[in-house]
């Protein structure tokens, strides 16, 4: 009795005071109050159990409790509790070199908190560069619609999801949008030429005003979009060709969540010259983002001077205990062979749910590493896609079973018919097996409903 009142306390406290980062879980109920996890499983105040399918919002890659990353963080807080980085501290000065080496490259790392203020950072270093390079002209950017590169304005920009900026507007200018490769609606001929259509915008714009190209290796908030591997190691070299920097957001593709530690990894021959983290970077445990940068860019700052530096600073960005949960986080992932397991299980995961191709309402099922999307279609011959309500409906079907999926966000007016998965990385196999099982028969369930 007592327990009800109080859970009841808090859900009144929560509708009136707690503004809600969208309401994907339960629109129109209570909310979903989290009070205990453990692995890839959390518990909410009734007592009711979830399998995590998409690792809170794709970060909790190591799921909860590891006791190694909270000791890090607790021996870190009580020795340097805070530390801003216009000075130094090692626990920041490890992980940048550490990232240096994970990303096969010789890369200098700016550290803020998130993954929308990487990518801000990563647009105000690659148009400073520009300048000190001589060409102030090039200032534009080109994403891809469907992207999602954050919330701030200058990330919402680069976004291109209509419904999530349509509010804000008028975008920053200077952002480009172009179609992302997508075999399954045949946007284009070939992945190829996705690519080879950036070259065109480039030279429509003007090379000498182009700052840089921003593209996740793989979609994911978008719906899931895995290009060919050769689509990448054709837009770097695009790139290269122009003096167009090539900003790959590793936000959720970094990490393991592909099956490489980074989706950039997967195309040969590409060495980004900006990579934007944050997410897996800590699994979540703490907020942090990165902004690298190859040492060409970095040096460009230097050579010019105090006066030239570049003026952004940020208060917690690189906060000492934030960068010591990351630096246990990695040493996790490697000790733990992370990467390698879920390239391993990765694909016999993709394998089963591709059964579901089978069914009337699923045009395609796509995936890489720990990283689906099941494409709900109303017609399969002429691949209308399915009413959001489709999708909404298994979401909230899966919840009764205890298994928390997501979907894609607002792309185009009518398209929310992506469901995505992307559970944590650590997941034993018996919540894998929940997790295909469930999805499989609460679809099936829905098949011509
Ligand atoms: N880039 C990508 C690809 C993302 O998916 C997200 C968040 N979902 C961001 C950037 C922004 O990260 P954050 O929410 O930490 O600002």
């Amino acid at each position: 009795m007592q327990v009800q009142t109080e859970n009841q306390r808090l859900i009144e406290k929560d509708k009136e005071h707690l503004w809600h980062s969208m309401s994907r879980f339960n629109p129109n109920g209570n909310p979903t109050i989290a009070v205990k996890g453990e692995g890839s499983w959390f518990s909410d105040m009734d007592g009711n159990r979830y399998l995590d399918g998409v690792s809170g919002l794709w970060c909790l890659n190591l799921g909860h409790g590891r006791k190694e990353i909270a000791q890090a963080a607790y021996e870190q807080m009580l020795n340097l509790s805070y530390f801003p980085l216009t000075l130094s501290h090692v626990p920041a000065i490890e992980l940048s070199s550490k990232l240096s080496q994970l990303l096969k490259g010789s890369y200098t790392t700016y550290f803020s908190n998130s993954g929308s203020e990487a990518n801000e950072v990563a647009f105000k270093i690659a148009r400073q560069y520009h300048v000190q390079n001589g060409n102030p002209g090039k200032y534009k950017f080109i994403s891809r619609y469907r992207a999602y590169h954050g919330s701030t304005l200058g990330a919402l920009s680069a976004t291109a999801q209509a419904n999530r900026k349509d509010k804000y507007g008028p975008s920053a200018s200077g952002f480009l949008h172009v179609p992302p490769p997508y075999s399954y609606r045949n946007t284009f001929e070939d992945d190829l030429a996705a690519a080879e259509y950036i070259k065109e915008v480039i030279n429509w714009e003007g090379a000498d005003t182009v700052a840089g190209v921003i593209l996740e290796p793989m979609i994911s908030g978008g719906g899931v979009l895995i290009p060919s591997k050769e689509y990448l190691t054709r837009v770097a070299e695009i790139c290269k060709e122009h003096d167009v920097l090539l900003i790959v957001d590793e936000v959720v593709s970094g990490f393991g969540r592909t099956g490489e530690m980074f989706g950039f990894m997967h195309s040969e021959g590409v060495q980004p010259d900006i990579v934007t983290m944050a997410k897996g970077l800590t699994s979540g445990y703490m907020p942090l983002g990165a902004t690298a940068v190859q040492s060409y860019i970095y040096e460009k700052f230097k050579e010019t001077g105090d006066k030239q530096h570049f003026r952004h600073v940020s208060t917690f960005g690189g906060h000492p205990a934030a960068c010591a949960v990351a630096l246990k986080n990695i040493e996790i992932i490697e000790n733990e062979k992370i990467v390698e397991r879920v390239s391993e299980l990765g694909s016999s995961i993709l394998g089963e749910l591709r059964n579901l191709e089978n069914l009337d309402c699923v045009g395609e099922v796509r995936g890489i590493g720990f990283l689906y999307g099941i494409e709900l279609v109303a017609n399969k011959e002429t691949k209308e896609p399915a009413a959001e309500a489709l999708s909404g409906k298994i979401i909230a079907a899966c919840k009764e079973q205890g298994l928390i999926i997501g979907r894609n966000g607002d792309t185009i007016p009518g398209y929310q018919n992506v469901l995505i998965l992307a559970p944590p990385l650590s997941s034993t196999v018996e919540d894998l097996r929940f997790l295909v099982d469930t999805v499989s028969a609460v679809i099936k369930e829905h098949d011509q409903k």
